[in-house]
């Protein structure tokens, strides 16, 4: 099927979380064949491809044609005693989290109900659970994956073993992913919520943050957000999100010394099922642009996080976002997969935010008042970063960059596929 402007299916296709897209046409297969006649078709025609599965990590696109694998969205338990969940690349986190939750499994993804399958987990996928079952790659066991040449590929740990390293962590550069394998886990006892503090002593809450998570269990995962006050019914303050697998007084004990911080404003924790946390994400890009840096976080000192809260201070209003990592993250060998910097204590974001139309000067100024916290960063995470394009060395470590060439070289030489993050062969 395929759609033309001016069609239902052509505007769904064409328009992702950033805008609406002008392609040629939008071609929307029901199965990897069609993917497989798809790809053949526009590289015979030497028309440029753009793969969508939930249109969060793209720009628009202008010209050419969009496969969009909102058809390819089934979640099916493999049934066969194993753990193991085949998910369709364009099916949505929250779709994947509501069909496992009667099977009592989850599988390791974003924060996001609406954000898609494909980008996340060729990206890496860093969420509730990320200390307890890894990054959403780490879970990966098998992907069907349509080449440049329109093959149709099993690959896995034994089957194009450099493909399947690639393909985890190294984004849409190698093929069209028309259905992940991932290994579920059991999820059992799970309690969370959110705990807010005012605005008066933000180093103390990111510091307490950082010691609760010196010595925390797997179990417990969380994310602050130190948010400026935008508009004057928005609260501003540090916001702390945490899920533990285990009981609800466990949680409280591990958490004592920031439930006990005289800036606590609000204590919200008690049971909660892993589909609950997901949360209903904006419906498109707010009318403002965030600019600063992000990147993973191997030693977070106490020089770090002053230069964190300091990141604040400036004329632009800035966000401070920190993932907790460490725990079942920092355990896959650094190169078991293109993500490399497996000694993150935590992800960081820094981002001044300002209006769409910004001046190139104040856009500087937000890019240099993030600067002095990335510089404790040794990488960027590739989700986080659509507006880096090329420049991919900022991204991956050389060893990890070299090695992505390479099977990009011998998967798809002649670059048909242009990732978001564009490993050119
Ligand atoms: C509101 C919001 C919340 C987010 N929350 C999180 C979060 O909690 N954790 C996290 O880790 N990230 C998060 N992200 C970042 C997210 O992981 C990336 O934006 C990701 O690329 C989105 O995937 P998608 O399928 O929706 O995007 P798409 O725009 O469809 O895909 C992004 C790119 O990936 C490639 N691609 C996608 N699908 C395929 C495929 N099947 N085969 C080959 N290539 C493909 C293409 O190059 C495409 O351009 C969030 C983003 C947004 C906007």
């Amino acid at each position: 099927r395929v759609h033309a402007p001016g069609t239902p299916e052509y505007e769904t296709g064409a328009a992702v979380f950033a805008g609406p897209g002008t392609p040629e046409a939008v071609v929307r297969p029901s199965s990897a064949a069609e993917v497989a006649d798809a790809v053949r078709a526009a590289v015979a025609a030497g028309t440029p491809i753009a793969v969508k599965s939930g249109g969060h990590g793209s720009d628009p696109v202008t010209g050419g044609v969009v496969i969009d694998l909102a058809d390819l969205s089934t979640v099916e338990p493999a049934g066969d005693g194993s753990r193991l969940v085949h998910v369709g690349a364009g099916a949505r986190w929250g779709d994947v989290a509501s069909a496992l939750a009667p099977h009592g499994l989850v599988v390791t993804s974003g924060d996001t109900l609406d954000v898609g399958v494909g980008g996340l987990a060729l990206g890496g996928g860093i969420g509730w659970l990320a200390r307890t079952h890894g990054l959403t790659i780490d879970i990966v066991r098998e992907v069907e994956l349509v080449t440049a040449a329109g093959d149709v590929l099993t690959v896995n740990a034994d089957s194009h073993p450099d493909l399947f390293w690639a393909l985890r962590g190294g984004g849409g550069n190698f093929g069209v992913v028309t259905r992940f394998t991932f290994e579920a886990a059991p999820v059992d006892g799970l309690v969370g919520g959110h705990v807010h503090f005012d605005q008066s002593d933000v180093r103390a809450v990111v510091r307490a943050w950082r010691d609760v998570f010196r010595d925390a269990p797997d179990e417990l995962n969380s994310t602050l957000l130190v948010m400026p006050q935008l508009m004057p019914e928005m609260p501003a303050g540090p916001q702390m999100s945490v899920a533990l697998v285990g009981t609800e007084d466990e949680l409280r004990r591990l958490l004592e010394p920031l439930l006990s911080l005289p800036s606590v404003t609000d204590v919200s924790l008690g049971p909660v099922a892993y589909a609950d946390l997901l949360e209903e994400g904006p419906p498109g890009k707010p009318p403002f642009q965030f600019v600063g840096g992000n990147g993973f976080v191997p030693d977070l000192s106490d020089a770090a996080l002053d230069s964190f809260v300091r990141a604040l201070d400036r004329e632009v209003p800035t966000m401070l976002l920190l993932r907790a990592l460490g725990g079942a993250f920092s355990r896959v060998p650094a190169d078991a997969t293109a993500i490399a910097q497996r000694d993150g204590q935590a992800l960081l974001a820094v981002n001044g935010i300002l209006p769409d139309d910004a001046s190139d000067d104040q856009v500087a100024a937000a890019r240099a008042g993030a600067a002095e916290a990335v510089a404790f960063t040794n990488g960027r995470y590739s989700n986080f970063t659509p507006e880096f394009g090329d420049d991919v060395a900022e991204i991956y470590p050389p060893a990890t960059l070299e090695r992505l060439r390479a099977v990009k070289r011998a998967v798809d030489p002649g670059d048909v596929f242009r990732a978001s993050h564009h490993i050119a062969p």
